[in-house]
C-alpha cells in the first residue's frame, strides 16, 4: 500500500475495534461476522488481542485524531468474552496515552455475560453500551440463539435491568430481518416499553455464494449475485417497517425517543451531515480493526482485498491518510449510477451503502442498491413531516411542535372527508391492539 502522507492528521477517523475477532458466545443465524474467523485459521486457539497490540492500537488511535475528543468503539464477535480485566487495562492505557484529550467509549454487546461488576464498570467509566435486541421474545429468539439453539432474549432483559440498577447509559440496536420486519409497531412499542430512548435499526442484507474458491459463504462486494439469504429483509418490507414506526414516532415520540434513521434523514433535509454512514455523500475513514492488528476499510468490508495494513507495520494515521483509504471513501459517490443521480432523494440517500449495490437497473452492470424500493418509499412517506420539522427548526421552534401540527392536519382532513374521528376507547388504527388513548395517536 501507499503510505505517502499528504497531510498527516488532517482527517479524523473512526475505528471499530474487534479485540475478540469473530469469537462469539451466540450463533445468530444471520450473523455475517462469525465466519470471518475463517480468514484467520492460525488464530483459532489464540483469538484474543494481545497486550502489545492493544497498547499499540490505543496509542496510535489517540494520536491519529486531530480533535480533542477520541471515541473508542469496542465490538466483536462479542467483546465481553475478553473479560472485564481487559477493559480495565483499556481504561488505564487510555489514561496513559491520552495526550490530554478526552476519551470516550462505546461498547456493543449481546448482553449475555453482563453482571453487576460489568455494569458498575460501565457506569464508573461512562461507557455508552449498545445492546442488541430484535424485538419481543418470539421475534428476538427466532434468530439470536446460542450454538445449541437456545434463545438469548431473557439474558438481554436481565442486562437491561442491570443497566437501570447501575444507571448505565445505553442504546438498542435492532437488526431488521425477514421476520421482525413484519411487526414494526410491535417491535417499536416493545423497545420503548424496555426504556429504550436511542434506537438503531440496521437492515439485514447478506448474499450467499457457492464459490469453491472462497472460504466465506456470504458474498464479498465483488461477487456477482443478487441471491440474498432467507433471513435478509426485503426492500419493500424495510420501507414499510420504517414508515409504520415513523407514523407512531411522529405522532407522539418526537423529542422523547431518538431513532437514528429518522434523525439522520432530518439532518439531511437540514443540509447537515447525516448520522448514518449509509446516507452520507462519502464514506470511508471508518475502519475495522481485527484482533491481530489488521485494519480494514470498514466493518462491512472485512475481506482480504480491503485490508489496509497492520498496526504493527504502519500507523493508523498513515493508513487513514493513504490513497487507498481516501479512494474507498470517494468511491461511494463516484460510482453512483444514473438512476440515483436523477433521484429526487439523492441528497438524503446517496445511493445507500455500496455493499448493498448489487441489483441491476437494466443498464450496465448490477450496481443499484438492493434496498432502493424501501428507501424511496420511506423518503417519500416521511417527506412532508420532515419538511415541517425543518421549517420549525429553522424558525427557532422545537421539532416537537410537529406533533400537534400533524394532529390538526389529520383532524381537518377527517372533517373534510366526512369521517368521524376515532373515539378515545376505539382500537388504534396502527394495529397495536391498544386503545387509541393509550397508543400512538396515529
Ligand atoms: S432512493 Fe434509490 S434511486 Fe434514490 S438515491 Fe436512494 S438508492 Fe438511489
Ligand atoms: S461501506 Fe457502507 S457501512 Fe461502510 S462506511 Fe460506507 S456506507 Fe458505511
Amino acid at each position: 500500500m501507499n503510505n505517502t502522507l499528504s497531510n498527516t492528521h488532517s482527517t479524523p477517523c473512526h475505528v471499530m475495534a474487534k479485540p475478540s475477532g469473530a469469537m462469539c458466545n451466540l450463533a445468530c443465524d444471520y450473523c455475517f461476522y462469525l465466519e470471518k474467523e475463517q480468514l484467520y485459521p492460525e488464530r483459532k486457539a489464540d483469538w484474543r488481542m494481545s497486550d502489545d497490540t492493544l497498547e499499540r492500537f490505543i496509542r496510535q488511535y489517540i494520536d491519529a485524531q486531530p480533535g480533542e475528543y477520541v471515541e473508542f468503539a469496542w465490538q466483536g464477535g462479542e467483546p465481553t468474552l475478553l473479560g472485564l480485566g481487559f477493559y480495565q487495562k483499556v481504561v488505564a492505557l487510555c489514561d496513559k496515552h491520552s495526550q490530554g484529550k478526552t476519551v470516550g467509549h462505546a461498547f456493543q454487546t449481546n448482553g449475555v455475560l453482563l453482571d453487576d461488576a460489568w455494569c458498575e464498570f460501565f457506569a464508573k467509566h461512562q461507557f455508552l453500551v449498545g445492546i442488541s435486541i430484535d424485538g419481543p421474545k418470539e421475534l428476538h429468539d427466532h434468530y439470536r440463539v446460542t450454538a445449541g439453539g437456545k434463545g438469548s432474549h431473557d439474558k438481554v432483559i436481565g442486562a437491561l435491568a442491570l443497566f437501570k440498577k447501575h444507571q448505565v447509559e445505553f442504546n438498542v440496536l435492532t437488526v431488521v430481518n425477514a421476520l421482525n420486519a413484519q411487526h414494526p409497531v410491535a417491535v417499536y412499542q416493545y423497545l420503548k416499553s424496555l426504556g429504550a430512548k436511542y434506537i438503531q435499526f440496521i437492515p439485514l442484507v447478506e448474499r450467499v455464494v457457492s464459490d469453491a474458491e472462497t472460504v466465506l459463504s456470504f458474498a464479498s462486494p465483488e461477487q456477482v449475485t443478487n441471491q440474498v439469504t432467507p433471513e435478509s429483509v426485503l426492500a419493500k418490507d424495510y420501507g414499510a417497517f420504517l414508515n409504520a414506526i415513523f407514523d407512531v414516532w411522529v405522532a407522539s415520540d418526537v423529542g422523547e425517543v431518538f431513532v437514528q434513521t429518522f434523525d439522520s434523514t432530518l439532518a439531511s433535509w437540514l443540509g447537515r451531515p447525516p448520522g448514518v454512514c449509509y446516507f452520507a455523500e462519502r464514506c470511508g475513514h471508518s475502519f475495522a480493526l481485527e484482533a491481530n492488528g489488521d485494519l480494514y476499510q470498514c466493518d462491512h468490508y472485512v475481506y482480504p482485498d480491503y485490508r489496509l495494513g497492520n498496526i504493527h507495520q504502519s500507523t493508523i494515521a498513515q493508513m487513514n491518510q493513504s490513497s487507498e483509504a481516501r479512494a474507498f471513501g470517494e468511491q461511494k459517490s463516484a460510482s453512483l449510477n444514473d438512476k440515483c443521480k436523477g433521484c429526487k432523494y439523492l441528497s438524503a440517500c446517496y445511493g445507500g451503502c455500496p455493499k448493498h449495490r448489487f441489483v441491476g437497473t437494466g443498464v450496465g452492470k448490477p450496481d443499484h442498491n438492493y434496498l432502493c424500493e424501501g428507501y424511496y418509499q420511506y423518503f417519500s412517506h416521511t417527506e412532508r413531516a420532515m419538511k415541517l420539522m425543518c421549517e420549525l427548526l429553522t424558525n427557532g421552534h422545537p421539532a416537537t411542535e410537529v406533533m400537534p401540527l400533524l394532529k390538526q392536519e389529520r383532524q381537518g382532513a377527517l372533517l373534510k372527508s366526512g369521517l368521524k374521528p376515532l373515539g378515545r376507547n376505539s382500537p388504534c388504527v396502527c394495529g397495536s391492539g391498544l386503545k387509541y388513548k393509550r397508543c400512538c395517536g396515529s
